[in-house]
């Protein structure tokens, strides 16, 4: 397995200004040092609530804001080393694309300018070739070469995102961040986006990191899957482990929430208590200690490391001080109900 992407002690700060001559008065944890790697060929997912930094991060690795601290590397350059010039450069290997096609897509312009305007930032195809390669675009998509003269509105939003996706695709990326890629769109459409991603995947060898509040989207797509809350990484995980032995108490919580496929298969159900608190001066020790039905002391004072207990599966980690005892069951969660 080669290594495309690696995320090291990523931080994203976000200034907030205030008082006397607008000093900074606070910060914004959104990405509070952060790891991972992602390797060629394969889907990483970042999934929590809204407000956990999973969109922070895809923004950081693009630059698209500037991280605070850390490595970005891309196939060993350090990303947040490149002069801006160079960046720009680089994103003909790491596309992107959002939630809204509508958002990212012009709508005075006919899709084939779309397209076009990628390659040309990119230089990526001579101008006499292009319009024959947006044709081409077009109907790996799923979309009809005419096509290529509507204009955006003309389309459905899932026809859109696969506008979209064609655009990331012109320049032949290695990386495509997706992000909430399919959130915005009916189940069934969600289905064939996904699918379609799956068979670019396959026949381009592309790497995705994809970015979801949704569970459901994330098993359908994932190898591996990083959950996140309020910043910090609670549990990382091949999907199979993750779904069937979450260690993590968030983990098990956010699975309690989605319908289970098998419903003689019992799990066990966490509810979570209150609201995300404010990345403002997040809670202290374990970041989800104010709402973790396992939490003691030593949660409110010690920030949980994430670790591998012989239990897990290789490459399984989570953040919780408990794990092992959840594990054997010699904690049991508060309930919250009574
Ligand atoms: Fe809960 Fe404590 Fe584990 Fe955090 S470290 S998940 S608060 S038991
Ligand atoms: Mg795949």
């Amino acid at each position: 397995k080669k290594e495309l992407l690696k995320v090291e002690n990523l931080k994203q700060y976000f200034p907030i200004k205030g008082g006397f001559l607008g000093r900074t008065v606070n910060y914004v944890k959104a990405v509070d040092d952060i790891s991972f790697t992602v390797y060629e060929g394969e889907t990483v997912s970042i999934v929590g609530e809204s407000g956990c930094g999973k969109s922070t991060t895809g923004r950081a690795i693009l630059r698209l804001d500037e991280p605070t601290e850390g490595v970005v590397s891309f196939e060993g350059t350090d990303l947040t080393t490149l002069s801006r010039s160079e960046m720009r450069r680089k994103r003909k290997d790491l596309q992107i694309i959002f939630q809204d096609p509508y958002a990212s897509i012009n709508p005075r312009q006919i899709v084939s300018a779309v397209i076009e305007e990628a390659m040309h930032i990119q230089n990526a195809v001579p101008k006499e070739k292009r319009r024959e390669r947006i044709e081409e675009l077009l109907q790996t998509v799923g979309l009809q070469p005419y096509q290529a003269d509507r204009y955006p509105h003309e389309f459905s939003g899932g026809q859109r995102q696969r506008i979209g996706i064609a655009r990331a695709l012109s320049v032949n990326p290695k990386l495509i961040i997706c992000d909430e890629a399919v959130s915005a769109l009916d189940v069934s459409i969600q289905a064939q986006v996904l699918n379609l991603l799956e068979e670019l995947q396959d026949e381009f060898g592309l790497t995705y990191l994809f970015i979801s509040h949704d569970l459901g989207v994330v098993r359908h797509i994932s190898d591996r899957i990083i959950v996140m809350y309020l910043g910090k990484i609670m549990e990382i995980s091949d999907k199979k482990s993750l779904f069937e032995n979450p260690q993590h108490p968030y983990t098990k919580a956010l699975l309690s929430a989605i319908p289970v496929p098998d419903p003689d298969k019992k799990k066990e159900r966490i509810m979570l208590k209150g609201d995300v608190p404010s990345p403002i001066d997040p809670p202290t020790g374990c970041r989800f200690h104010t709402r973790c039905p396992y939490a003691t002391e030593k949660c409110v004072t010690d920030v949980p490391e994430l670790r591998t207990l012989p239990h897990m599966k290789e490459g399984h980690q989570a953040s919780c001080h408990y794990i092992e005892e959840i594990h054997s069951g010699e904690m049991q969660p508060r309930d919250y109900s009574e």
